[in-house]
């Protein structure tokens, strides 16, 4: 299966975390690579949606939509930065 890039979820992302989210930086929690979001490599049927980091290929994150809530597990992420100028209101 071909790996999309981080663009494919820039929706849900954003739905997430009310902020555009695909520049943000994603560092993994296994290898310590830093990345933008959208340089992230996406699998929509995972099943979920996976993204992986692309130098060790860990999962970083899964969305899940069941029921019309949005499962999201991060805990392969080292961080994920989230510009304070963007993020959503009431995070600074
Ligand atoms: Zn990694």
């Amino acid at each position: 299966m071909d790996a999309l890039d981080g663009n494919a979820i820039a929706g849900v992302l954003f739905e997430v975390f009310g902020a555009e989210m695909t520049t943000s930086a994603a560092v993994c929690a296994n290898c310590g690579a830093r990345a933008p979001a959208a340089e992230l490599a996406v699998y929509l049927r995972a099943p979920g949606t996976v993204a992986r980091c692309r130098t060790c290929m860990s999962v970083l994150m899964v969305l899940v939509t069941i029921h019309e809530r949005t499962c999201v597990d991060l805990r392969g992420l080292d961080t994920l930065e989230i510009p304070a100028s963007r993020g959503p209101s009431g995070w600074g």
